[in-house]
């Protein structure tokens, strides 16, 4: 039999731009020439200088969580995968689940909860607002549940559980395990695992951390790690078993060939998060986001989301009567090469305020490219107008 012919294909000429495009999306988003640097190397995955790089990636990670936790580690896999592996661990037959839900990324965690058999019952936050502590404590009352999983930011419709705190306190004293996805607003705005008592925190590693995708963070609270560690139940999972998956991120031992390039882009995210401390990174974020969306309401555009329920993280902007938000998109990616995001199914376009993207730099591009391409696609817009509100709101002290 001849060998059939190699197929003729090319990166670099057909399919990539010639100029990158800035990822101003709802992730992945841009990550630092230092990181990109760090990707690049291979090492082995085992011995000891993986120790030693494991080391810090936890000791930086319990930082980020503000945790004391032993049990940090990192997953080979998107963020769904740590979703998956806080799931599939604390979840089985029997278990009841109650799920906190506010669009499509807590939908997806009631998906895998019921996958492993719990018994979910969704609480359904309104369109447009954060989950209510009475109504989270009322749902508690009803029933016994073993397990919550809440979103902290719901980046498909730009929503932020801003009262997570107080469901976190609420939960514990109703004594059910409290998973929350972090994976949008991880180092963009505070979250603190031990201070605020959540059992298990996710996130991923191409949104506020600006690092690649494919390696994500995962950690249990003392209190998980007890429940995980005593069930019954068989566990199908063999990649996401949080119990091999100690062996290596705490015993040394292989479970599978960590990714090491992508451990290795993470731990250089991780200390450029430390190095700029996590008080200021989230100043930075909080006074990119509100003179990003001060920007583009001066400019004539409005925000999906009320301002008490709104998420810094990732900003959802309605689109003006008549316009088309598949066709803003490619005007910005073709004439300005600034890349946003689209949504699922709702009449808005998102962009993103996490890690890298929240520089004064990449707002005024952003800003700029959006009206403009409004404006060429016949919006009526006042661009000056949102370019010098967006320079007022960066100079200017944040209100608190
Ligand atoms: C992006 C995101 C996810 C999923 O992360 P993937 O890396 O795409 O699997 C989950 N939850 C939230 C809140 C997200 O923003």
């Amino acid at each position: 039999m001849p060998y059939q012919n190699p197929p003729n294909v090319s990166l670099l000429e057909t399919i990539l731009p010639d100029e990158p495009l800035l990822m101003m999306g709802a992730g992945p988003v841009p990550i630092p020439a230092k990181v990109a640097a760090a990707n690049s190397i291979v090492i082995n995955h085992l011995g000891d200088v993986m120790a030693k790089v494991i080391e810090q990636v936890k000791a930086m990670a319990r930082y980020v969580f503000q945790t004391d936790s032993q049990y940090v580690m990192g997953v080979a896999g998107p963020g769904s995968a740590a979703m998956e592996m806080a799931t599939c661990n604390l979840v089985w037959p029997g278990r009841r689940v109650l799920s906190v839900v506010n669009g499509y990324f807590s939908k997806r965690l009631v998906e895998m909860a019921q996958r492993v058999g719990g018994e979910v019952t969704l609480l359904e936050v309104p369109d447009g607002h954060t989950a209510d502590p009475a109504a989270v404590e009322a749902a508690l009352k009803r029933g016994h549940f073993d397990v919550m999983t809440i979103v902290q930011g719901e980046t498909s419709n730009t929503v932020w559980n801003r009262h997570l705190p107080e469901i976190c306190r609420i939960a514990k004293s109703y004594g059910c395990l409290i998973i929350v996805d972090a994976v949008c607003t991880l180092s963009t705005m505070p979250l603190q695992m031990d201070g605020w008592g959540v059992d298990v925190v996710i996130t991923g590693g191409q949104k506020g951390l600006s690092s690649i995708p494919g390696v994500s963070l995962i950690g249990f609270s003392e209190t998980a790690w007890k429940q995980l560690m005593a069930r019954n139940a068989p566990m199908y999972h063999w990649v996401l078993d949080a119990r091999l998956a100690e062996q290596f991120w705490n015993k040394k031992a292989y479970h599978y060939t960590a990714p090491v390039s992508g451990v290795l882009a993470l731990h250089e995210a991780l200390r450029l998060v430390c190095d700029e401390t996590l008080p200021e990174r989230f100043h930075r974020h909080e006074q990119c986001s509100l003179a990003l969306q001060n920007g583009v309401e001066a400019m004539g555009l409005k925000l999906f989301v009320p301002v008490e329920a709104r998420l810094n993280s990732v900003l959802g902007i309605l689109l003006p009567e008549g316009l088309n938000g598949d066709a803003v998109r490619r005007h910005m990616s073709q004439i300005h090469r600034v890349e946003i995001s689209g949504a699922f199914g709702l009449n808005i376009i998102r962009i993103g305020q996490m890690g890298e993207q929240s520089r004064a730099h990449h707002l005024f591009r952003t800003l700029h490219a959006l009206g403009s391409s409004m404006q060429a696609l016949g919006a009526k817009l006042d661009l000056p107008a949102g370019v010098a509100e967006l320079e007022r709101t960066l100079t200017a002290p944040l209100a608190h």
